[in-house]
């Protein structure tokens, strides 16, 4: 017969004096430990809409959806039931690490897949003043606004997403500027537009 090995008697000896290591959740409240990280979950008021989550999750568990009928919008997407809890989301996060951040919450069950699991936050666009493509959220566009400074008034898009957000401009100013023409190089424009008025007005 083989023998069990020391260590495997001491535990089973520790196990017998200080009980089992599960818990008798649900019957008991569970107590994580103090450093499980948890479900992660947007922060509405830091994200700015980036994507680099997105970018870096390994499990393909935040997403994006841009509408442009109506109020432009990007609805941030977390698939809390797809998450692993790897924390690459927050490592990545511009906004200070804050925008996508772990709960702590560790009960992950429901009853319905399709409403509930998933979370979502939604940041308003930007749109080129032109054609309508998508350039980004206006708070990123203001984060690297405030990111790099002076150096923002060399691009039109930064700084009038900038003077708009300050009140300086509104949409009475920008209507003067209607007409297509040198104008145009001062709206906000995604990158062909930008460069179809500065090589052809
Ligand atoms: S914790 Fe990991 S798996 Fe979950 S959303 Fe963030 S990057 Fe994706
Ligand atoms: S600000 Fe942070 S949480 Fe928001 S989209 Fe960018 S990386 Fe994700």
């Amino acid at each position: 017969m083989r023998l069990p090995k020391l260590r495997e008697l001491m535990e089973a000896i520790k196990a017998l004096i200080k009980g089992p290591y599960t818990s008798s959740f649900p019957y008991e409240p569970f107590n994580p430990h103090p450093n499980f990280r948890g479900q992660y979950q947007f922060n509405q008021d830091k994200c700015v809409g980036c994507l680099a989550c997105e970018e870096v999750c390994p499990a393909k568990a935040i997403a994006h959806q841009d509408n442009v009928d109506g109020k432009p919008v990007r609805t941030m997407i977390h698939y809390t039931d797809t998450c692993i809890f790897c924390g690459m989301c927050e490592a990545a996060c511009i906004s200070n690490n804050e925008g996508i951040k772990t709960s702590g919450k560790w009960e992950l069950s429901f009853f319905d897949r399709k409403k509930e699991s998933f979370e979502t936050i939604q940041k308003e666009l930007q749109l080129c003043e032109i054609c309508g493509e998508v350039i980004g959220c206006k708070e990123h566009l203001l984060w690297i606004a405030e990111k790099i400074g002076e150096l923002a008034y060399s691009s039109p898009t930064l700084y009038q997403t900038r003077l708009q957000s300050l009140g300086v401009i509104d949409d009475n100013i920008k209507s003067a500027l209607g007409d297509r023409g040198r104008s145009d190089r001062v709206k906000i424009l995604c990158a062909p537009c930008r460069r179809k008025t500065t090589l052809t007005t």
